[in-house]
Formats: structure tokens, C-alpha cells, sequence
């Protein structure tokens, strides 16, 4: 399964599209930079979660409503989870650049601001 944002968030360190991996010990979805693992690998789930509450955040302002064009959800979080992955793909690139930093040494939850996002639209 491809991650909500593989191919579309970079690397913090070098800049290169991060990809979907599993961790192979434990299971668990992750991103890693596409081009030394060693720049980052990132647990998927929390930065999804903090993501997808960002777009719908920023999907709930009026004038952002056409985005989602769907007008048999009115409610964006319903409309937004309605949506196929890949659907949610084009709407996040289209709406915002995804970096992902390092979590940094030591550090067992998730930290926002080691996911930083520059709106484009
Ligand atoms: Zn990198």
C-alpha cells in the first residue's frame, strides 16, 4: 500500500522525495528518504494523523470548499475521509509541501513541528 505521502513529502536533510517502507522488526508503516536511509525513517501514522487534521483544517475555510468539489458531504472531515488515497494525494500536493525532519535522538512521540508544511494554494 503506498503511504498519503510518498513521493510527495522530502526529506529535511537532502531534499529528496520520501518513500512508504515497513519497518521489517516491527511491522509498522514508516517514510524514509529515498536517498540514504540514513537522513530519516519516520513512523507513517502520527504524521499522517497530524496532516490529514491540517488539510481539513485548512479545507473548512469557505473559500477552500471547492477543493474537496463534493457536495454531498458538507461536513469536510466526512468528505475528506470519504476520499480514495490517491484522490487525497493530489489534493495534499496541490495544497501544500510536506517536509519531514528527524525526530531528533531520544525522542518516542510525535513532535509537529518535525513536519513542516508550506502552503502552495
Ligand atoms: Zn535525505
Amino acid at each position: 500500500m503506498n503511504g498519503l505521502l510518498s513521493g510527495l513529502a522530502v526529506c529535511g536533510v537532502c531534499g529528496s522525495p520520501v518513500h512508504a517502507g515497513v519497518n521489517a522488526r516491527t511491522g509498522i508503516r514508516t517514510y524514509l528518504c529515498s536517498a540514504s536511509t540514513g537522513h530519516l525513517t519516520r513512523n507513517a501514522e502520527p504524521i499522517e494523523v497530524y496532516v490529514r487534521g491540517v488539510v481539513i483544517a485548512r479545507l473548512s475555510v469557505p473559500d477552500a470548499h471547492d477543493v474537496l468539489n463534493d457536495p454531498a458531504h458538507s461536513d469536510v472531515t466526512d468528505a475528506w475521509d470519504s476520499l480514495t488515497t490517491s484522490r487525497q494525494r493530489v489534493i495534499v500536493g496541490t495544497l501544500m509541501r510536506v517536509t519531514l525532519f528527524p525526530p531528533g535522538r531520544g525522542t518516542r512521540t510525535f513532535r509537529p513541528e518535525t513536519v513542516g508544511i508550506e502552503w502552495l494554494s
